[in-house]
């Protein structure tokens, strides 16, 4: 019987949902491997953070409340001591800044391989880890032949947990060596464009270099008004300085998994479909109908955005703007 251990993340009061898409990956794993699935909350509200954790299929929850936020050295040496202690054969985290920013760090504590930003994790007597590179063009599989392992996660790559669960909430107690601790936090400063994380928003109308001109963004933007959307976009228009780099989506953007994800003037290129293939509704507007865009599109509307958004902005009750 192997267990697995997942570590859940928080972020200035909130848990992110990767903790629970953590929980979903953790649980097939340990369904495969006959094993319980125990999970980590680290700093912050445990107690709280812990209640909402407390899914079907997880079952043992271990807090450890030492300080607020995420902190290198805490949830290093908390997570040394808990895979000692547990003995689960693999731990999952989420493939995010945090997690890969510890990860390596206890894995090397604990002396165990470490594989990160799986997309797929199957178990057949060793645990073989799916991963993409060079942008999605390329799927690669790791055999895991060890017995133990730690492994991030990508965020959107599996649904999240939700149902309620009984497991039992242990504090932990992790001796925690304040010495040891390298660094504090202290303020956050949210980078510019402002608060919006398009990684968590369900509806995204994205952008891409069709709309020709930084003059034709208001046409968008009055769009993302009219339907309540969040906007983001495809790189060159971050490249060029129209948006913010926190609204790119793609390889070297942000991954996102909206439940609605609108693709105006974008062509849907390999970098760009590695962001945002997890999409439940995908809808493309490109004039171009051979463009690889459409073959991921649910819904497609082969016309001229400059006809097209005008047209939605109306229906949606929003004035058009003179461009
Ligand atoms: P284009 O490919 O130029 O497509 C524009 C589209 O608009 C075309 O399909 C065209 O048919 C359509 N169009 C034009 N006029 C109209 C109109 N009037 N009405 C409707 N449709 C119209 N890209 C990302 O997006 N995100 C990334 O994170 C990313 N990372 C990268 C990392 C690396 C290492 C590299 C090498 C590239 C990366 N790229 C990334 C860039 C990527 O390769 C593409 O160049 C980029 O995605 C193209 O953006 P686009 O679709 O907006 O532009």
């Amino acid at each position: 019987m192997s267990d697995v251990l997942a570590v859940t993340e928080h972020r200035r009061g909130d848990l992110r949902d990767v903790s629970f898409e953590t929980i979903t990956a953790g649980r097939e794993v340990a369904d495969d491997t006959g094993g319980e699935l125990h999970l980590a909350v680290i700093s912050g509200d445990v107690d709280a953070y812990a209640e909402q954790l407390n899914c079907e299929g997880v079952d043992a929850i271990h807090t450890v409340e030492y300080g607020t936020e995420f902190n290198h050295d805490v949830y290093t040496q908390a997570l040394e001591q808990l895979v000692d202690d547990v003995d689960p054969a693999y731990v999952l985290a989420p493939n995010s800044v945090n997690g890969l920013d510890y990860a390596p760090a206890v894995a090397e504590a604990v002396d165990r391989p470490l594989v990160t930003d799986a997309v797929d994790l199957t178990f057949d007597g060793t645990l073989e880890v799916s991963r993409e590179e060079y942008g999605g063009k390329v799927g690669t599989t790791i055999e895991i032949g060890e017995e133990r392992a730690i492994v991030t996660v990508r965020p959107g790559e599996w649904p999240q947990a939700t149902g309620d669960g009984a497991a039992a909430v242990s504090a932990y107690d992790a001796d925690i060596d304040e010495s040891e601790i390298m660094s504090t936090v202290t303020g956050f400063e949210e980078v510019a464009g402002g608060d919006v994380d398009i990684s968590e928003a369900n509806f995204l109308i994205s952008i891409g270099r069709g709309i020709e001109e930084e003059e034709n963004l208001p046409l968008i933007k009055e769009l993302v008004e009219a339907t309540d959307a969040t906007l983001s976009s495809s790189r060159p228009i971050v490249d060029n300085g129209w948006l913010p780099a926190n609204r790119q989506v793609g390889q070297s953007g942000k991954v996102v998994t909206p439940d609605v994800y609108i693709a105006i003037g974008i062509s849907g290129a390999v970098q760009h479909v590695a962001g945002m293939k997890g999409a439940d509704t995908i809808i493309a507007i490109n004039t171009d109908p051979n463009e690889p865009i459409y073959d991921i599109a649910d819904y497609g509307i082969e016309d001229d955005l400059f006809d097209v958004v005008p047209a939605l902005i109306e229906e949606f009750g929003g004035d058009v703007p003179d461009l």
